[in-house]
């Protein structure tokens, strides 16, 4: 049956794809974006399905409407981006997920919540599963960010205790793939623009800190498989146990690009994260999903896509 989808933050990288699928299966999707980190290209081509819908709206904002179901992503997730404003980001996390959570429950609506691995922080229990607290400094540079998120998942819990507000939670390990912003500052999308360009490749510290890359059609699918799910509430964390250090992406994008750039080694920013990989367990029993898309392929669709929008 057709839904009515508010997506939030539906302009940005992974909301895009999101509300392409959604439309794809036959929904009506509100799109709604402040287009800070957002981009009209990366939704230009849904303008033409007359059940597509953008509004530009700044989350922290109450806003009404009626919906069936909400995914809440608006919030910038770049480390160069969420910490330009760190005060906007945090509300973006907290008054965004009250104004949300409002249209939930004054439209009877479900909805979920797009969190992070960073409410793990810099992890002591490796890897990652849902029952672990985590380690986050509260006084950070990416304070803004992570306490954000893990506030926003306390708002979630509380109206679905105290409200009944149908909620899910998930925790999105490092998502990569088209549409993601050439300036984004995230790790895989700089090392593919600079390896393309021939630019020196910009390893953080001594580049053995160690991420789990999900590439974003697998995220989509079980972000969708949450949301259709009828009993399970979360936290569920989604991404793609394959673990890399800095290093060893850096060489497999050298590798694709077929590029000439040499690494060159920067100060490591304060607070991050030296590993992470999820334990997906969780996610494999309740919504029988695990990722689909090794590393290498994932990276050659991101190549071609930076290749078309460079223009190289
Ligand atoms: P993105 O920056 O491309 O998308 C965020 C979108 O939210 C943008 O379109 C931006 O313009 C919009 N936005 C920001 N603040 C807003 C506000 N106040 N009001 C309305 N719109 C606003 O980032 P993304 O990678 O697509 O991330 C989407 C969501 O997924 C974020 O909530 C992020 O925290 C979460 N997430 C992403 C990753 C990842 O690896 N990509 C990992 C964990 C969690
Ligand atoms: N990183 C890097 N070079 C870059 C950008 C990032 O070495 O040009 C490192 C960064 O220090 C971190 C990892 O890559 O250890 C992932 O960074 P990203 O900003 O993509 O995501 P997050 O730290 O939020 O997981």
């Amino acid at each position: 049956m057709k839904k009515r989808i508010l997506v939030t933050g539906g302009a940005g990288f992974i909301g895009s794809h999101l509300c392409e699928r959604l439309l794809n299966e036959g929904n009506e999707v509100l799109c709604l974006d402040n287009f800070f980190t957002g981009n009209k290209a990366n939704i230009v081509h849904l303008l033409k399905n007359p059940y597509f819908e953008v509004i530009r709206h700044d989350i922290t904002m109450p806003y009404y409407l009626e919906t069936d179901q909400i995914y809440n992503l608006a919030c910038p997730a770049s480390p160069i981006h969420y910490q330009y404003d760190p005060i906007q980001t945090i509300k973006a996390s907290i008054l965004g997920s009250i104004n949300v959570l409002g249209i939930a429950k004054r439209a009877h609506a479900r909805i979920l919540q797009a969190s992070t691995s960073e409410v793990y922080g810099d992890p002591h229990v490796h890897p990652q599963v849902e029952s672990y607290w985590g380690n986050v400094n509260p006084i950070g540079i990416r304070s803004c960010y992570d306490e954000g998120k893990r506030c926003a998942e306390t708002l979630f819990m509380d109206y679905h205790r105290r409200n009944n507000v149908d909620i899910r939670i998930i925790r999105i390990f490092n998502t990569y793939g088209p549409n993601m912003h050439p300036q984004d500052g995230r790790v895989v999308s700089n090392f593919i623009v600079q390896a393309l360009q021939g630019k020196d490749i910009t390893i953080y510290g001594n580049g053995l800190q160690t991420r789990s890359f999900q590439y974003v059609s697998d995220l989509v699918e079980g972000m969708i498989r949450m949301m259709e799910n009828e009993e399970f509430i979360g936290p569920v964390n989604l991404g793609n146990p394959g673990e890399f250090t800095m290093l060893e992406l850096a060489e497999k994008v050298i590798h694709l690009t077929g590029s000439k750039s040499k690494l060159v080694f920067m100060p490591l920013p304060a607070d991050d994260p030296t590993q992470r990989r999820p334990d997906i367990s969780l996610a494999k029993e309740k919504l029988k999903w695990e990722p689909t898309i090794a590393l290498e392929d994932g990276l050659k669709e991101t190549i071609k896509y930076f290749k078309r929008i460079l223009d190289l």
